[in-house]
């Protein structure tokens, strides 16, 4: 989320932000470089092909599930999407957050404060871009959703899962 912090208020944010959280991953467990997803994706539950990821996606959704890229803030539908529904990873189809746990952040990308189960996503530690975050990316298929940062202040978790829109699908279901 390096770009989009860069220009948003949330810079000293992104900077200070540190995380560690039930489903995190040491570094000496996996590989930070941004090779990772596209090495290791068979540890995952979807596996395709760097081209079937393509096609499927399309550039921009490629761009940020595949090789960790991240939107323009505020350039997303459902930043200020306030229906009631389930968000759904854009790779596979996996429920990733409720509706319920949205809010408006003021970051510019789709904020929510609690997965909608706690194996929905895997977190890993991130040091790429000279800052210490926590990745978050779907659990079944490795896609890159955003990240979570502990400055949900005033949310029940205190975590803000700031995720892409390019990343996400959504189903409305009514209350
Ligand atoms: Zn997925």
């Amino acid at each position: 989320m390096i770009l989009g912090c860069l220009f948003s208020s949330l810079f000293l944010r992104c900077q200070t932000s540190t995380i560690t959280s039930n489903n995190s991953i040491e570094s000496k467990d996996i590989k930070q470089d941004k090779s990772n997803l596209k090495m290791n994706n068979t540890e995952f539950e979807v596996v395709k092909s760097e081209e079937e990821w393509k096609k499927q996606l399309g550039d921009f959704s490629y761009n940020v599930m595949r090789e960790k890229g991240t939107e323009r803030p505020y350039s997303s539908e459902y930043e200020t999407l306030w229906d009631s529904g389930i968000y759904v990873c854009k790779g596979c189809g996996s429920e990733l957050f409720h509706s319920e746990t949205k809010f408006d952040a003021g970051c510019g990308w789709p904020s929510f404060y609690q997965s909608i189960k706690k194996d929905a996503i895997l977190e890993i530690l991130d040091k790429s871009h000279g800052m210490i975050r926590t990745e978050v990316v779907c659990k079944k298929c490795g896609g890159h959703l955003g990240h979570v940062f502990n400055d949900g202040y005033d949310q029940p978790t205190g975590l803000r899962y700031c995720i892409n829109g390019a990343s996400l699908g959504f189903v409305k279901k009514p209350k």
